[in-house]
């Protein structure tokens, strides 16, 4: 059917008071964004419904694109017509024309907002409803679940035509919520934590640590990738790379083993709240999902988590990891992440690390490094690339 417009219905925002502007004002953009590549849509935000004019582009392709922004509820791919009885009859009719293949059952579920208008919203329903049994004498109505619903809102801006309503993403725009830095490793976990932060509108940057030689440039590819299938929700995230590589082999050299992983944490966590500063961040995001390894024991994170007292969100703690797995599918990071590249916390595992760090032995241990100086270094060589959700293009620079 070719659609005049999407009519777009908010999520939550309804509830959100005097933030709704700001609310409204952040889906815009961040539609827009994702339209990039179809000039002709046309977005107008209005208080309650915002409307993609779509000026010949196919509703079709824009679909699955809206399905992913979150903050939207639901949509309807819609015809705008003129308000007047004839007209809206009239196009009522063609559409079912389309529609209809001589089984379905139908519905007309007319509203109005603007209670100007010659006819009620039931004097509409039964109005529509003629109109097709005009046409189509045999047709059945049916009120509940009928298989074709034909809506019609009558508002300010024209009368909206359409049969579709199609889920959206829900949640919060993206951004709305402030920032966070997300601590994005190559495994399923982080991704799928990055994913759940950006449904309630925190704004990601990813943070990765790297230590080449020992770790690949594939490996660094499969982070970068990982951040692409986390772009289509919000356009283009900050991709941040942390040389860590003297960090690890300071630590390998004046650390004994088993305290290698607690004080590695401490580190990728002071550096990660630096960035934050940086960049202007509220709060660090990372994948820590409870029991899975030795850093995820409940004494582990209180080690690591005593070096900064930043918020630290960890959307999947409490999940199993067959369940953040079946997001990580819905999300597409799953294949990637399971893809072997070593990561740098994979090749500096000691063979038996601490389950029950003792903070007494980290103070002593970091004692023997300069802390500062390492941070500055990794700091000061801080890799900025731009991923975003169109076509490949990577503009990177040094700090
Ligand atoms: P993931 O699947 O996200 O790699 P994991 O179950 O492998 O998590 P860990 O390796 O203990 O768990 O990592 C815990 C969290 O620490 C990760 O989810 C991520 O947020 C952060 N992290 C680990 N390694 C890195 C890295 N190289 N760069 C950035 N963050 C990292
Ligand atoms: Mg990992």
């Amino acid at each position: 059917m070719k659609y005049s417009e999407i009519m777009v219905r908010y999520g939550e925002l309804s509830t959100k008071g005097k933030n709704r502007k700001l609310f409204i004002t952040r889906l815009a953009s961040n539609v827009k964004k994702s339209l990039v590549d179809f000039p002709h849509v046309k977005v107008k935000a209005e208080r309650d419904r915002m409307h993609l004019l779509l000026n010949g582009e196919d509703s079709d392709k824009i679909i699955p694109l809206l399905q992913k922004i979150f903050g939207i509820q639901n949509f309807s791919p819609s015809i705008r017509v003129e308000k007047d009885i004839e007209v809206i009859k009239a196009k009522a009719q063609e559409m079912m024309r389309e529609i209809y293949t001589g089984k379905e059952t139908f519905k007309i579920t007319a509203k109005r907002s603007d209670h100007d208008f010659v006819q009620t919203s039931d004097e509409l329903n039964q109005t529509l409803g003629n109109a097709i049994f005009d046409i189509f004498p045999n047709i059945k109505a049916q009120m509940k679940q009928p298989d074709i619903n034909l809506r019609l809102e009558i508002r300010m801006g024209g009368a909206y035509l359409s049969y579709e309503t199609i889920q959206g993403a829900g949640g919060l725009p993206v951004g709305t919520a402030g920032k966070g830095m997300l601590m994005l490793s190559g495994g399923i976990d982080s991704p799928v934590a990055g994913y759940f932060s950006m449904k309630r509108g925190v704004e990601i940057e990813a943070v990765h640590f790297a230590s080449p030689p020992y770790t690949s440039e594939q490996a660094l590819q499969k982070a970068k990738d990982l951040t692409k299938k986390l772009t289509p929700y919000v356009g283009s995230i900050q991709f941040i790379e942390v040389p860590f590589t003297e960090i690890q082999e300071e630590i390998k050299n004046h650390v004994p083993q088993g305290y290698w992983m607690t004080i590695t944490r401490r580190m990728m966590l002071r550096l990660t709240d630096q960035i934050r500063e940086i960049r202007k961040g509220l709060i660090i995001i990372n994948g820590e999902s409870l029991g899975q390894v030795a850093s995820q024991t409940l004494q582990s994170m209180v080690a690591i988590n005593e070096v900064s007292c930043t918020p630290i969100i960890r959307p999947v703690a409490t999940m199993d990891k067959l369940e953040i797995i079946e997001v990580a599918q819905k999300i597409d990071t799953f294949e990637l992440a399971i893809q072997p590249f070593e990561d740098c916390c994979t090749i500096f595992a000691p063979p038996q690390p601490k389950t029950r760090p003792k903070l007494e032995k980290v103070h002593l241990y970091e004692a023997r490094l300069d802390i500062e100086g390492m941070i500055e270094r990794a700091l000061s060589g801080l890799m900025f690339t731009e991923v975003t959700a169109g076509q490949e293009e990577d503009f990177s620079d040094f700090l």
